[in-house]
C-alpha cells in the first residue's frame, strides 16, 4: 500500500501491466479499510476515535496490535477476493452496518453475528 494514491498514469501503466500478464484487478472501495481490525473486523463504536495512531493499530476489542498500513492491507485483500465468492468477505457487511449504525443510532446489526 503506498503511502501517497497512484497517479492517474502510474495507475494506467499498471493496469496495461496486470491485462498484459493476464492479472485480473479488482477495485474495492476503501472506506473505513484503515479503521477497521482486519483480525476481528471491529471498528471503533465511538464515531470519531480509530483504534489506529499513525503508523500503529492496535484493536480494543480483539487485543491486535501491528503495523496500520499492514491492518488496511489486509482489509483491502479481503475485499477483493470476497468480489467471486458467494459469501462474501463479511467484512463489507460489516461496514455497512457500521454505516447505517452511524445515519441511524437504532440499527441493529443482524446480518453477521460475533465479530
Ligand atoms: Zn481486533
Amino acid at each position: 500500500m503506498p503511502t501517497d494514491p497512484y497517479s492517474p498514469f502510474e495507475l494506467t501503466l499498471l493496469i496495461y501491466k496486470a491485462i498484459e500478464h493476464g492479472v485480473n484487478i479488482v477495485f474495492v472501495n476503501p472506506r473505513y479499510t484503515s479503521q477497521t481490525c482486519h483480525n476481528c473486523h471491529h471498528i471503533h463504536p465511538i464515531v470519531g476515535e480509530s483504534y489506529r495512531h499513525g503508523k500503529k493499530f492496535a484493536c480494543g476489542h480483539c487485543g491486535w496490535i501491528g503495523d496500520a498500513d499492514y491492518n488496511g492491507a489486509k482489509n483491502i485483500f479481503a475485499l477483493g477476493v470476497s468480489v467471486n465468492t458467494p459469501k462474501g468477505s463479511g467484512l463489507s457487511c460489516l461496514l455497512e452496518d457500521h454505516l447505517r449504525a452511524i445515519e441511524s443510532p437504532h440499527h441493529n446489526c443482524t446480518q453477521l453475528g460475533g465479530g
